[in-house]
């Protein structure tokens, strides 16, 4: 059994406003982390600097101070830990798990067709890949390279996923994932795996459009020699109509019902509903929640908007 400290994270993405989606998945890992008296984490993915912004950073933190949800530990941002996926980069190449691919985007395109052509899923052909015995290509003059995982070949990758249960991807599937681009720069699943690991998460409460994330992200992890944490991925949230929850349904900033002066206990309260249970339970204090929360209660399926159910829960705080 595992006696360690919890340690859960919040990992948004600083794009937008924050969400009614984020804010219950931030909500839910806090709550976890809360409940086995562990350190919940707030971490910033603003690698993606098109889309990154200080006001989304601004009002994320704002939106947790809303709820009370304080971090133990951070903000930190991935954009300041720039030199140590390096580092870690450099150290998956010198230990064999990653290598140097000089494939260029017409090739791969090439590739992908060939495989298309045969009926196959479009994936990289391993034509850089080391094998005991394998002679490597001539390395093409000038070209930059991107560094690839080196992915196992055979076998599944598998979990028991907190929320949906047993899952599993052949690793077949999984092809060699790209952790940094010709400039050096890590991509996405690779900051996530050095920080969830740096940071020794032990439980990670992501929504479920990650899950094809997951099994990338352990062999990463597995190659590093890292612990596992335990992965759970919440259903989504759907609109009164079962289609995904947006804007079309109403306001799905979290912020926007702060301006309109809903409560923020009733907010929460409504949010941990969304997905969760407890008993016939319909209103709780913020400590009711903390020592009941358990992701046992945490429901597979979508959970259902409904903005009269949340006016409801706001009228009686
Ligand atoms: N940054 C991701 C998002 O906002 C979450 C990543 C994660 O939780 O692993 O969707």
């Amino acid at each position: 059994s595992n006696t360690s400290i919890v340690r859960t994270r919040f990992a948004p993405s600083p794009t937008g406003y924050l969400h009614l989606g984020g804010a219950r998945t931030a909500l839910f890992s806090w709550a976890y982390a809360r409940h086995h008296q562990g350190v919940f984490v707030l971490r910033i993915e603003d690698t993606d600097l098109e889309r990154s912004t200080p006001e989304a950073v601004q009002a994320i933190l704002d939106g947790m101070a809303w709820l009370d949800m304080r971090p133990d530990e951070g903000p930190f941002y991935q954009m300041q830990r720039m030199d140590r996926y390096r580092e870690v980069i450099a150290k998956m190449l010198a230990e064999g798990t990653a290598y140097y691919c000089y494939s260029s985007p017409e090739e791969i395109e090439a590739m992908r067709e060939k495989a298309r052509a045969a009926g196959l899923k479009p994936r990289y052909d391993g034509t850089w890949r080391p094998e005991p015995g394998k002679t490597l290509p001539p390395v093409p003059a000038g070209r930059k390279p991107v560094v690839r995982f080196k992915n196992p070949l055979d076998g599944a990758t598998s979990w028991n996923d907190m929320i949906k249960g047993p899952i599993s991807f052949d690793n077949s599937e999984l092809d060699d994932l790209i952790i940094a681009r010709p400039d050096g720069t890590p991509t996405y699943n690779f900051c996530v795996v050095v920080d969830d690991w740096d940071m020794r998460i032990t439980h990670v409460l992501r929504g479920d459009d990650h899950v094809n994330n997951t099994p990338r992200q352990i062999n990463i992890l597995r190659a590093l020699g890292a612990d596992l944490p335990q992965y759970g991925h919440v259903p989504m949230i759907l609109g009164p109509d079962g289609e995904k929850l947006s804007k079309r349904h109403g306001a799905v900033n979290l912020l926007e019902y702060d301006k309109q002066g809903y409560l923020p206990e009733a907010m929460i309260n409504y949010l941990a509903r969304l997905g969760w249970s407890h008993g016939n339970d319909e209103l709780f204090t913020r400590e009711q929640l903390v020592e009941w929360f358990d992701t046992r209660n945490l429901t597979k399926s979508p959970a259902q908007w409904d903005p009269k159910k949340l006016n409801w829960v706001n009228a009686h705080y």
